[in-house]
């Protein structure tokens, strides 16, 4: 067995020393701690940070309808909440910070797939400010099992490429919450749901987070190399009084609870059987102690003010999303297609079929990215290598893909071969103009021709050009020796030109022989 090392990871300061004497070997630099007091450079004049926040609840809202989908009551407090929130944080920027202003944090639930993450990513979007997302389960009270929570905030600080500015008022949306939550939902690693969320509540609350993890020895080796050789001195914390919290989670099992609690409390509290809808309904009707019994702590619940709630989303809802959402997936295959020059239409009846097969999936609207990729992996592979060039993507053909594979692939190659024939039809009559000497082809010998000019992939005119570009010489012979000016040729003409054209001159000096394929 290897020996354990008696002590454990060095302290961050002992590992600053140690790297910066890494540092002086290596680099011949002068590195110094980030944190040293003594080496830091002089702080710089504060810049004026200035943040332009002038929505109004409505603008929110409409620009969520271009994308999400149902959810009418969530986009309204979403907007409500975020409105409220920027508003405040521009004051506090602007100097005018309201102390008694409680942060609108959000706690977002329902199933999966039915526009959770899509809603706040698109309000970052529309709000400009960095967004991370995390998941609750990946959490350890400790870090040392699992993620830390403050690794959040890092990630913030670098999807705002280094900007604490920025990062101070962005967004973290951590998903599955509810899998943190204490009451028999641990996953049996060595995680404390309620360790998680008292670490979550510091964050939620204020506090300061280091720019760089102790334990991450690439960053605080970048920072140390940024120092040495730009002088920049490394960002040292990051402040998350402004930085908004939402979580989310199906929550299932708290409508249980809630449902118990309203029994009790009301005798005639209908007792609707359990339906996707109705879970859904009696969850709105979640208190703060419904929330606690679920698991959580009461400070935790209490600094996620704002409750939002998600529906599940029909067939129907799921055809609107395809036709209408400026989101929708359909955009996304029909540039996919269009990088190889197809044009590719669904049609209603198609996108009906399409919505229908993702609700069996029973995942939301993510059902959706399931079944167009299992539908349209063949179309990808194939169509790029053929010269189809456009399709319609029906509900035949959402049934049966493969064979509508076929069938476009067959139909386009007739097509093909139709027009292939009347260039080898063309190729006579030009040869016919040019020479005055009419040559025929037998249906096989046509489609010989075609076959073989595609395996040369030439051009079937210059093809036909190519294999008979001595026949003017011998036919003109074939003429004047038998006044003959009309000529069939058959498969054994397109397979051996020359061996039949000088058989047939040999034959036409001996009058009273029957030429072969006179026609
Ligand atoms: P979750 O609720 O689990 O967070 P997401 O928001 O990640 O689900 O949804 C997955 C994807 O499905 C989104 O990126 C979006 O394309 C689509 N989607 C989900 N719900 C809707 C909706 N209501 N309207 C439009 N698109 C949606």
């Amino acid at each position: 067995m290897p020996a354990t090392p008696l002590n454990g990871p060095p302290s961050p300061e002992e590992f600053q020393r140690q790297l910066g004497n890494f540092m002086r070997q290596h680099f011949h630099g002068q590195p110094v701690a980030p944190s040293s007091p003594a080496a830091a450079e002089p702080t710089p004049p504060a810049e004026e940070v200035v943040f332009h926040f002038d929505k109004k609840p409505r603008e929110v809202k409409a620009y969520l309808d271009r994308f999400v989908i149902r959810q009418e009551e969530a986009k309204k407090v979403l907007s409500v909440a975020l409105c409220d929130h920027y508003h405040h944080v521009r004051l506090a920027f602007e100097g005018q910070p309201q102390p008694n202003y409680a942060k609108q944090n959000i706690i977002l639930i329902g199933p999966t797939g039915v526009g959770k993450t899509y809603l706040i990513r698109s309000l970052a979007d529309l709000i400009g400010v960095p967004f991370v997302k995390g998941d609750a389960t990946k959490f350890s009270e400790t870090g040392y099992v699992g993620a830390d929570v403050e690794d959040l905030v890092r990630e913030l600080l670098r999807r705002a490429n280094g900007d604490v500015q920025r990062a101070q008022y962005g967004i973290i949306y951590i998903d599955e919450i509810d899998k943190i939550a204490a009451a028999g939902n641990l996953t049996g690693r060595d995680v404390s749901g309620r360790g998680v969320q008292t670490n979550l509540l510091k964050l939620m609350e204020e506090t300061d987070v280091p720019a760089r993890s102790p334990n991450d020895i690439a960053g605080q080796l970048q920072a140390m190399l940024d120092f040495t050789q730009r002088g920049k001195k490394p960002a040292e914390t990051v402040n998350t009084k402004h930085i908004l919290f939402i979580v989310s989670g199906a929550f299932t099992g708290l409508e249980q609870i809630a449902r118990k609690r309203l029994r009790e409390a009301t005798i005639g509290f209908a007792a609707k059987t359990s339906s996707l809808e109705a879970d859904a309904e009696t969850l709105q009707l979640a208190t703060t102690r419904d929330f606690i019994d679920y698991g959580f702590e009461p400070e935790f619940i209490g600094r996620l003010p704002v409750r939002v709630f998600c529906h599940p989303l029909s067939a129907d809802d799921l055809f609107t999303i395809l036709k209408t959402s400026e989101g929708s997936i359909i955009r996304q295959y029909e540039q996919t297609f269009a990088a190889y020059g197809i044009e590719v239409l669904f049609r209603d009846d198609g996108l009906r079929r399409i919505a229908e097969l993702a609700g069996e999936e029973q995942t939301g609207a993510r059902g959706l990215m399931t079944v167009c990729e299992r539908l349209f992996r063949e179309f990808k592979f194939e169509l790029p290598s053929t010269a189809v060039k456009r399709f319609v993507v029906t509900r035949e053909l959402v049934d049966a893909p493969a064979a509508a594979l076929q069938k476009l692939l067959a139909e386009h190659e007739s097509e093909e071969r139709a027009v292939m024939r009347q260039l080898v039809q063309d190729f006579a009559e030009r040869f016919a103009k040019e020479h005055g000497l009419k040559l025929g082809f037998t249906a096989a010998a046509a489609d010989r021709l075609v076959v073989l000019a595609q395996q040369a992939q030439r051009p079937v005119r210059d093809f036909c050009a190519e294999r008979f570009k001595d026949f003017q010489f011998g036919l003109k012979l074939i003429a004047q020796n038998t006044g003959r000016t009309e000529f069939e040729l058959d498969t054994d003409a397109v397979e051996a030109p020359d061996k039949v054209l000088s058989d047939w001159v040999v034959a036409s000096y001996r009058p009273g022989e029957p030429a072969p394929a006179a026609t």
